[in-house]
């Protein structure tokens, strides 16, 4: 169940049980992006207030699902963007970083950053998992963070806090 604040759009989240392995509940979003999408994009916009805005640089995407609301983010802020890549897609890596996913393991890589101040997107936070990993890895190519936010916060999964940062969702799941 969702919590009151989100509900709006949390009715065009999908649960698709047992996908894509047994015993995972996956959050689907394609009917939020299809039927809602700027008033997603503007709902994380609004997690952060203008003078928020304004520390902050650059706006990362983790791939891939993060990568749609890191691109918008950066468009309608007009901020730069960069990708957090899954392996073999990305050329001159700068570093990379070996995760554990709520299903399976996985790495990111990332190219060079720039000492700029940066925000963090992706679709959702399950274990944290893939979120504690790309912070590492902003860090260690040169970002600071300055902020960590996603759609969907699986609240039962996670406790999330990189140094001091948590995690701003528009839609928590507490079960
Ligand atoms: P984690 O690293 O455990 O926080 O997993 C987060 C990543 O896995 C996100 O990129 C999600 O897209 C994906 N993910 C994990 N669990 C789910 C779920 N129950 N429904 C949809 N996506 C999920």
């Amino acid at each position: 169940m969702a919590s009151n604040s989100s509900s709006q759009l949390a009715q065009f989240i999908d649960e698709v049980p047992n996908f894509p392995k047994p015993g995972i509940l996956f959050r689907d979003i394609s009917p939020l992006l299809r039927n809602h999408f700027n008033a997603t994009i503007d709902a994380l916009s609004a997690l952060y207030t203008d003078e928020d805005w304004k520390n902050i640089d650059t706006l990362a995407g983790i791939e891939s699902r993060g990568f749609i609301f890191a691109a918008a983010l950066a468009y309608k802020h007009q901020k730069g963007f960069v990708k957090v890549r899954k392996p073999g897609k990305l050329p001159n890596v700068h570093a990379s970083i070996e995760y554990g996913l709520e299903y399976g393991k996985d790495s990111l890589h990332m190219q060079k950053g720039d000492g700029s101040r940066i925000l963090i997107l992706d679709d959702l936070i399950a274990t944290g998992g893939s979120l504690q990993a790309t912070c590492k890895l902003c860090e260690e190519v040169g970002y600071n963070i300055a902020g960590l936010a996603c759609v969907i916060d699986l609240t039962h999964l996670n406790n999330f806090n990189y140094n001091g940062h948590g995690v701003r969702s528009i839609i928590q799941y507490s079960d």
